[in-house]
């Protein structure tokens, strides 16, 4: 069984007799695989401890010196991504092709982060007032923490720490207790990549690790990817210690079918959306807005496709893995039981023919659904797709806008015109035309809106920038004798 521990100061720090402990499992087996340190107060502080004392040397590394490294580092991920694909559907149950589809998405950050020479760049005004010149700085915050989820092992941390680390900032990594191992790996990458010990830590742990974050006086900025209670306990718990904190929630999120949509991609569409990763994606579609006109026959081609669906080990690449554990495979079950109850239309049921070892369910499709049902008011995180039918594109639209979660959405439709619409009146933060899951390419900023986003800055692109540093305006005056001496008034523009 492996013995999974933190990554602090360049090398692996060993639980302690006292140190609790954490199982980790394979999904596909149930198997214990292995046993993760769970940090207490003091570990963390000294993770926190490293990152500090490294800062100020990483932040005056040139800006030359630090570029090299990340190119380094993406060449190594690049080269070795199978390595890291393979770690994570072991321990997070995803299909291999899948785990290195997440890896790609994280690599498309660090790209975007090779390129912190040019967006790192301030800007310059001369003479603003008479001989006196302003330009602005874009300095690192100092120690950024991350406490991602479960469900992008390798993905999530990705968003954060190219970015912060380009800038010139110092990283404690928090990753998910239950899939740990591709942060250690990651961390490994780095080391060979020729990062300083210190720059990039990882503490493994629970709740408690995460307090000691929150309310670290050395810690600048947080940033959470998870469900939306914890988000919003981060926001409010880092934010009242004057920390910046990004903190990226839950989801539920909405595909609006159109009549006159083409039915085959729209159901293909749904089927992938619905029930890639298990469900287990921010980004899964799980409720499809049918039209009442064409929902019947959107129902069928859906059904249809399903039923086709292979479910199994995800290192054998069949089309869906695993749910993440036990336990959460029983709450999913436990949703499929009251949505049945509460009287939606069970089309295809998951709990039927699930292989007896590892967390399985099949994919289940529920159809009739109403918005008081709990298996559309809450995030399931699983296979489960309900079908709720609407008159039209205004009731479908306000159905999504009444929604308290606003991560993604999309509208399938041949109209150009309702396409522009829904992009313009939809209340959510990411949204997809013909495309079921808009996650946006890395130099834009990935977010949602309401409850699915606390704070106001996003995970990558230039918003990423922006919250991994301070920006500063200098107003200067140039050497010129006849502007000398004191001048205690209010600075004006003269
Ligand atoms: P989670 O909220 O249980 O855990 C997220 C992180 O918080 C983990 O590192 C965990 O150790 C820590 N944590 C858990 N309970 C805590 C507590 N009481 N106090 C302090 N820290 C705690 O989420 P999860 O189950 O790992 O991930 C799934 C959730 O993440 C889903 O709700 C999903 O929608 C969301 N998610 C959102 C996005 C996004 O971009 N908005 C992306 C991926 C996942």
């Amino acid at each position: 069984m492996a013995a999974i521990s933190h990554w602090i100061n360049g090398r692996t720090v060993p639980a302690g007799p006292d140190t609790r402990l954490g199982e980790v499992t394979n999904p596909a087996t149930g198997e214990v695989t292995g046993e993760v340190a769970l940090a207490d107060a003091a570990t963390t502080e000294g993770a926190i401890r490293a990152a500090t004392e490294a800062f100020p040397g990483w932040r005056d590394t040139s800006l030359a010196k630090r570029t090299a490294i990340l190119f380094a580092f993406r060449e190594l991920l690049n080269a070795r991504k199978q390595e890291l694909a393979e770690i994570i559907t072991a321990e997070h149950g995803k299909v291999l092709s899948d785990a290195l589809g997440e890896i790609a998405r994280g690599q498309e950050v660090v790209e975007f982060a090779c390129g912190i020479a040019g967006l790192l760049k301030g800007g310059f005004s001369e003479n603003v007032s008479t001989t006196v010149d302003v330009h602005s700085l874009r300095q690192p915050l100092g120690v950024s923490a991350i406490i991602s989820p479960f469900n992008f092992p390798a993905m999530v941390p990705m968003w954060f720490f190219p970015v912060a680390i380009a800038a010139g900032n110092t990283v404690v990594l928090k990753p998910s207790e239950k899939d740990p191992s591709a942060a250690n790996w990651l961390a490994a990458l780095w080391q060979e990549a020729g990062l300083p010990d210190g720059v990039f830590n990882v503490v493994h742990g629970d709740k408690a690790a995460v307090d000691t974050i929150l309310t670290s006086p050395d810690v600048a900025s947080v940033s959470f990817v998870g469900s939306t209670p914890i988000a919003k306990y981060v926001y409010e718990t880092g934010t009242a210690t004057g920390k910046r904190v990004q903190a990226l929630g839950g989801a539920k999120n909405h595909m609006l079918v159109l009549p006159d949509s083409d039915l085959d991609l729209a159901a293909d569409a749904a089927v992938n959306a619905g029930y890639g990763a298990a469900g287990e994606r921010c980004m899964a579609i799980s409720v499809v807005v049918a039209v009442e006109q064409i929902a019947d026959e959107l129902v069928e081609k859906i059904a249809e496709r399903t039923r086709t669906l292979r479910v199994g080990d995800g290192a054998t690449e069949p089309d869906m893995g695993p749910l993440i554990t036990a336990a959460h495979r029983d709450k999913v079950a436990g949703y499929i039981d009251a949505g049945a109850e509460a009287g939606a239309t069970v089309v295809l049921d998951g709990r039927d023919d699930v292989p007896a070892d590892g967390f399985f369910l099949n994919p289940t499709l529920f159809d009739h659904v109403s918005p008081d049902m709990s298996i559309y008011t809450d995030e399931i995180f699983g296979p489960v797709l309900s079908v709720v039918r609407v008159p039209g594109y205004d009731e479908g639209l306000e159905l999504i806008n009444a929604n308290p979660y606003g991560n993604g959405t999309a509208i399938f439709t041949n109209d150009g015109g309702a396409a522009r619409r829904f992009e313009r009146e939809v209340e959510v933060g990411m949204v997809g035309v013909n495309v079921p899951i808009p996650v946006p390419v890395g130099w834009y900023s990935f977010g949602g809106w309401k409850n699915s986003l606390f704070g106001d800055t996003h995970a990558y692109g230039e918003e990423g920038v922006h919250f991994f540093t301070r920006g500063k305006v200098v107003t200067s005056r140039w050497l010129d004798p006849s502007h000398g001496g004191l001048n205690l008034g209010f600075p004006t523009h003269d």
